[in-house]
């Protein structure tokens, strides 16, 4: 058994304008009945633009929804044309930042380095990262999925305290499952997660290991989240194309029912 409250949190890319998005919440707190949320943690991750308007409908109608956003800039302020400061987003009641999602590595060319850095900016001002990591295809047929997501996390993780570590949270995701509608079995998923709880313990220490969440990512559905969240080191879900429908996500947020 373990005391890790389980995190799920709904990633919305680059969907929804802010009406859109203020439906959206609205429907999921319809669908979810009291005692989904009890015990563990419901965040949703929309675009910058929503984050505002999400905020105040969390406030007003008292939900327990958290809010997550789905990156940052590694400085405070300058000379960064589009770009968003950790610091802007602590303002606006964000508590997590994803952080090194594949999209992001793979489109905007982010590197473990840069990953780094933002990780370090969402820690400077109070927020959590949600660190993602996770193989390639190629990666996992030749056999080097374990060692790609060990270096992604020693990468991402330089300088980071042990204080500050104990507040991550980690999102395994193998890159050839998000978005496809391939998923990891579980027993992969589990054996991958387990992998990076073995590094942690090495980095830090068992005690700081044996409490970082530890989500898995790669299309979830309602169909297989409850088999996923059953293994041992899983301990939450970050979905993408499934939490755009407030039906399936509440689902998903729901699988203990
Ligand atoms: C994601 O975007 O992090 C993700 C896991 O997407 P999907 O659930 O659509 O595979």
């Amino acid at each position: 058994m373990t005391d890790r409250m389980p995190i799920i949190a709904g990633n919305w890319k680059m969907h929804r304008d802010h009406l859109e998005a203020i439906q959206l919440v609205q429907k999921l707190a319809y669908h979810l009945n009291p005692e989904d949320y009890e015990g563990q943690e419901v965040l949703v991750c929309p675009p910058f633009v929503s984050l505002r308007s999400i905020q105040t409908l969390i406030q007003s109608d008292k939900l327990p929804i958290g809010l997550g956003a789905q990156n940052c800039h590694d400085q405070d302020e300058g000379a960064f044309t589009g770009e968003i400061s950790a610091g802007m987003l602590a303002r606006l009641d964000v508590s997590y930042v994803l952080c090194g999602h594949s999209e992001r590595r793979a489109l905007f060319g982010e590197t473990d380095e840069v990953v780094n850095a933002k990780v370090v900016a969402v820690q400077r001002h109070g927020l959590r990262p949600i660190l993602c990591v996770g193989e390639v295809q190629e990666e996992r047929e030749s056999g080097r999925a374990d060692e790609v997501v060990i270096d992604q996390l020693r990468g991402s993780l330089q300088g980071i305290t042990i204080s500050d570590a104990a507040e991550l949270v980690i999102a395994y995701e193998p890159v050839w499952a998000i978005g496809t509608g391939l998923t990891a079995t579980p027993d992969d998923a589990q054996q991958m997660c387990a992998v990076i709880r073995t590094e942690l313990a090495a980095l830090y220490s068992q005690p700081i290991a044996d409490g970082v969440r530890i989500q898995y990512g790669g299309s979830v559905k309602p169909g297989n989240v409850r088999e996923l969240m059953g293994q041992p080191d899983i301990d939450g879900a970050l979905v993408g194309g499934a939490s755009l429908s407030s039906e399936d996500f509440a689902l998903i947020v729901g699988h203990r029912r």
